[in-house]
């Protein structure tokens, strides 16, 4: 018999998706329909369903949008490639890419032009990760496991000291990630990597998000007080796997599931608190049905609230652009 169930915050929407989805809506509302969005815009099913029932069509690649339309580009971002096919296009292009993944994008330039060979951690054939590798094609190492670690040789020269037989494993390089990465595997990686490259550079500040690990610590905390952990997310979205991850290396049971109908009653026929979380990119309706789900077994909802957020990000400066000239300010 189910007692409760705790919803734990911080949850659902980070700044980053909540400000891609407005970009699409504000577009549609602006340019009227259809508007191209490169990629899905967040990694969610709902949300996506949603956004191509307003006029919205969700496409992989530039090749697809016409010639002058209008496109978002999605808040995973986006190798730099693409964007000049738009331009080439005259594609009225506006680029929702999350301001956190383009901090990564301008660090991987920064870095390479200070001479520093960039060791990239993140999940390869990701659109966050592919969009960063592109910034610099065959120069940047990709890293996604320790034993990738073995492989690396800094630069081209390592072949001729390889040659020599003289260890270069304290020639420059930098580690930057992925945003939406587990964060105590990559503390490991990352261990691992000063190990090998004792000088090796930290990025000036923290890459995973603050969204990724706020909802990853929270969900740590969820775990001690639960039975069994649903979180709401799509089995495409990085952040949500990663969730739903920590959760299970608790100890405990933890499903991801898309919404409610993910839900079945074997998942959680010995337990008494149901605990429930969501990924960065799920709408909170999503949380709620599932809440319903509990409640109407006889449960009693309870929140836990870890951490307060309160990031918000700009609007891009194309759209700020072209709304002042609409009002003629
Ligand atoms: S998960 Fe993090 S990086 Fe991704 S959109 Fe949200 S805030 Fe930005």
């Amino acid at each position: 018999m189910i007692e409760k169930v705790i919803l734990v915050r911080p949850r659902g929407f980070c700044a980053g998706v909540e400000r891609a989805i407005k970009i699409v809506e504000d577009c549609l509302q602006i340019f009227g329909k259809p508007v191209y969005v490169k990629h899905e815009i967040v990694h969610n099913k709902h949300v996506v369903d949603s956004l191509t029932k307003k006029g919205a069509i969700t496409v992989n690649t530039v090749e697809e949008i016409p010639q002058n339309a209008t496109a978002v580009f999605s808040a995973h971002g986006s190798p730099p490639q693409d964007f000049e096919k738009a331009r080439q296009k005259n594609i009225r292009l506006i680029d929702a890419t999350c301001p956190l993944v383009s901090k990564v994008h301008l660090e991987v330039h920064r870095y390479a032009n200070q001479g520093y060979t960039i060791l990239y951690i993140g999940h390869k054939g990701h659109v966050e990760a592919d969009g960063v590798c592109a910034e610099l094609p065959g120069k940047l190492h990709l890293i996604e496991t320790i034993k990738d670690i073995e492989e690396i040789r800094m630069n081209k020269e390592e072949e001729d000291d390889k040659e020599k037989n003289q260890n270069n494993d304290n020639k420059k390089g930098v580690y930057l990630t992925q945003t939406t990465l587990s964060v105590d595997e990559t503390k490991e990686i990352i261990a691992a990597l000063k190990k090998r490259f004792p000088n090796i550079k930290e990025p000036p500040s923290e890459d995973i998000c603050y969204a990724t690990t706020n909802r990853q610590a929270a969900i740590k905390e969820l775990a001690k007080n639960v039975d069994v952990i649903f979180v709401i997310g799509s089995k495409n979205s990085s952040n949500s796997r990663r969730l739903a991850e920590t959760a299970q290396k608790t100890g405990k049971t933890a499903f991801l599931i898309d919404d409610v109908n993910g839900i079945k009653k074997e998942m959680f026929k010995d337990a008494k608190i149901i605990g429930l979380s969501a990924g960065a990119s799920v709408p909170e309706y999503l949380v709620q049905q599932a809440v319903e789900y509990f409640v109407n077994l006889g449960a009693k909802k309870e929140e836990l609230n870890v951490l307060n957020e309160v990031m918000t990000f700009k609007e891009p400066l194309e759209l700020i652009k072209i709304k002042r000239e609409q009002k003629g300010i």
